[in-house]
C-alpha cells in the first residue's frame, strides 16, 4: 500500500473499513475478496492522484468525478451498505467523516498538490 499522509490516510482507512463491512457481508468471512481487494486499490491510487491533495472535499461532495462508470457503480453499492453502519463499528471514522463534510469545497483545483506529485518532489 502506498502511504498516504494526513486527510488521504484517513479517507483510506474509512474506505477500507466500508469496504471490509460490505465485503465480510457479501463475499468473505477472511480479509477482502479478490475483487474488493482490487476496488482498494483503484481507490487507494484515486486518493494518491487526487488533485486536491490535502484540501480534498469529502467524494460525494466533489465536483470531479474520478472513478470510472465500472468502480463508481461499486463503490455506490458498498457505501448505501456500509455507510449507515459505520457510525457503529466504526464511530470515530463516521464522526470526522461527517466533520469533514462540512469542509468548504476549494472553488478552484489547486495544481501540482496531489501526494503523488508531492512524493515525486521530495528527494
Ligand atoms: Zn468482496
Amino acid at each position: 500500500m502506498l502511504d498516504l499522509p494526513g486527510l488521504l490516510g484517513l479517507e483510506f482507512k474509512t474506505i477500507n473499513a466500508m469496504v471490509r463491512l460490505y465485503c465480510q457481508r457479501f463475499h468473505t468471512q477472511q480479509g477482502e475478496c479478490t475483487e474488493c481487494r482490487d476496488f482498494l486499490i483503484y481507490a487507494n491510487e484515486k486518493l494518491d492522484r487526487c488533485p486536491y491533495g490535502q484540501t480534498k472535499p469529502t467524494c460525494n461532495q466533489c465536483p470531479i468525478h474520478c472513478y470510472k462508470a465500472e468502480q463508481r457503480a461499486q463503490a455506490k453499492t458498498i457505501m448505501r451498505y456500509a455507510g449507515p453502519r459505520m457510525l457503529i463499528y466504526h464511530p470515530i471514522l463516521a464522526i470526522k467523516h461527517l466533520q469533514a463534510e462540512k469542509r468548504v469545497v476549494p472553488s478552484e483545483v489547486p495544481e501540482q498538490k496531489s501526494n503523488r506529485h508531492l512524493r515525486k518532489l521530495k528527494p
